[in-house]
């Protein structure tokens, strides 16, 4: 068999990325690249490194299990403290070596005749791999808005995912646009040195209680105690868990979930008018539910305004509204999410016969469990189509998805194969059920990054974790084929 340059490149050096470079070296593959676009590692958290970023699930549970963090300083830790956490990692598995930064991969092919993915680098070298793990993440591409007249605007324009570090805002007059997770991070951030800031709502959020509190010595003591650790993190994980039933219609965990809702927006926000504008129509759990105990109270600061008249045009001096009025600003920050419907941000990758994972996933992404596509051999998905939730940590998805990808991987190499390709049939089938159980759920409910613009909800993962990790982690022989 022709030999391949590494026996595995892992596109993105993100938590996925990384999850699987560690457990490769476990499972004894130790020829492997991680090929990186961006300067450091970190994926999504290199990426945004807008004032506020936080992790919205208890940190416990937002670490590997092979890898507790004694460190957490929070709950709810925040962005440079993840970082920090995943370059330890890095450090800790000697990935240094593995990991080529500042590298981004343009095109891939999988040349059948050799059973090897052939990689094109950007800086023109050529790269081959038996195995290509494709971890970019779901949410790595920024959404500017489509609104006309954006470039015209001649203050400073930013996007959250890609926040500049000499961006100082105090004392500017600012816009916001996005009422999202990051938007409700960044407006308690900006707003109390902000001269004016102006929150352009299209579309109002369900927030609930951020229980976050300060990890004191004794926790920390506590958590180099590896028993401790895997105590705390399962705990929280089960916590995680049962509020997957407040998505579910008719339980008690879903109107324990509407009251919490409706009660921190009533206690947060005294004005019954604000209050009336920040009530979604549409039910919790639809959108990604917002975890904030400072987003309601930095609206109501003076300098804060919410603005819900729908956004005509942006002009040179600001944003214009259906109601006439030009809001005059310095800083326009669009905290409007993620092209989650082409992730693969103009990455060609070509199968077998040469077609392009763009054209079948021309409607919108789908994927075997999130992880394999029929034609596409050799190849795994981190944290691909209805891989997401709503509910708890993605860690708790990417753990078993490493699993699967590595055991079907070594099913090549022990039985002395050429390729691996999940079946058409077991594929059709598993996504069929997946978008059966979607049909008739909350998130059928409201538009979001979930679904495409014909509705259908290729993101979001409609179960428990339990039995997404039960289906995964062992992969079922009878869904793959080999060659
Ligand atoms: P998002 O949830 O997609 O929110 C984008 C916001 O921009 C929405 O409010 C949207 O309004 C608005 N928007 C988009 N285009 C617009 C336009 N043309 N005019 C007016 N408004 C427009 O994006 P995100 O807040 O960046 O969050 C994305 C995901 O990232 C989250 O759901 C979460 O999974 C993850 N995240 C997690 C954390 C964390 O704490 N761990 C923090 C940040 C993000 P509509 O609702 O009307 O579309």
């Amino acid at each position: 068999m022709p030999s391949a340059d590494f026996e595995v490149v892992i596109l993105g050096a993100g938590m996925s990325g990384l999850c699987m470079a560690v457990q490769l070296q476990r499972a004894g593959i130790h020829d492997f690249l991680v090929v990186e676009k961006s300067a450091g590692i970190g994926g999504t958290w290199w990426d945004n490194r807008y004032p506020g970023a936080q992790v919205d699930v208890p940190a416990p549970a937002y670490s590997f299990s092979f890898a507790p963090n004694p460190h957490w300083t929070h709950r709810f830790a925040d962005a440079p403290e993840i970082l920090r956490y995943q370059q330890d990692i890095a450090a800790r598995h000697g990935l240094q070596a593995h990991l080529r930064l500042g590298q981004a991969v343009t095109e891939a092919h999988f040349d059948a005749a050799a059973g090897l993915w052939r990689l094109g680098l950007a800086d023109g070298q050529q790269i081959s791999a038996r195995f290509f793990v494709c971890s970019l993440g779901p949410l790595s591409r920024p959404r500017w808005p489509d609104i006309p007249g954006l470039d015209s605007f001649q203050g400073r324009r930013l996007h959250s995912a890609r926040w500049p570090a000499d961006a100082d805002l105090a004392g500017r007059r600012i816009g916001v646009i996005g009422t999202g997770s990051t938007a409700a991070q960044l407006v308690p951030a900006l707003a109390p040195a902000a001269a004016r800031l102006s929150v352009f709502q299209r579309t109002p959020n369900w927030v609930l209680p951020r229980l976050d509190r300060r990890y004191g010595a004794l926790d920390r003591w506590l958590a180099r105690r590896p028993w401790y650790a895997a105590l705390v993190r399962r705990a929280w994980v089960q916590v995680l868990e049962l509020g997957r039933r407040g998505f579910d219609e008719g339980t008690l965990a879903r109107r324990g979930l509407q009251a919490a809702v409706v009660g921190h927006l009533r206690r947060q926000v005294k004005d019954p008018i604000l209050r009336e504008r920040l009530t979604p129509r549409y039910p919790v759990g639809c959108k990604r539910i917002i975890y904030s105990n400072d987003y309601y109270p930095a609206l109501s600061l003076p300098q804060s305004e919410l603005v819900t008249s729908a956004i005509r045009a942006v002009t040179p001096r600001g944003v214009l509204t259906e109601d006439g009025r030009e809001h005059e600003l310095d800083a326009l920050v669009c905290a409007t999410g993620f092209d989650t419907v082409r992730p693969l941000a103009g990455l060609r990758v070509s199968g077998l016969d040469g077609r392009t994972l763009d054209k079948a996933w021309s409607n919108s992404p789908s994927a075997y469990f999130g992880l394999t596509v029929p034609g596409f051999p050799n190849c795994f998905l981190m944290l691909g189509p209805n891989t997401g939730t709503g509910h708890t940590s993605t860690l708790l998805y990417i753990e078993p998805q490493v699993q699967h990808a590595i055991a079907c991987m070594q099913r090549v190499r022990q039985e002395g194969r050429r390729w691996i390709t999940v079946r058409a049939d077991a594929f059709a089938a598993q996504d069929a059920a997946v978008q059966q159980r979607l049909a008739g759920s909350i998130w059928t409910q409201c538009s979001s990054w979930y679904r495409n613009d014909d509705g259908r909800i290729f993101a979001i993962w409609p179960g428990f974790t339990r039995e997404y990790v039960k289906a995964v982690s062992r992969p079922d022989p009878a869904a793959y084929e080999l060659a």
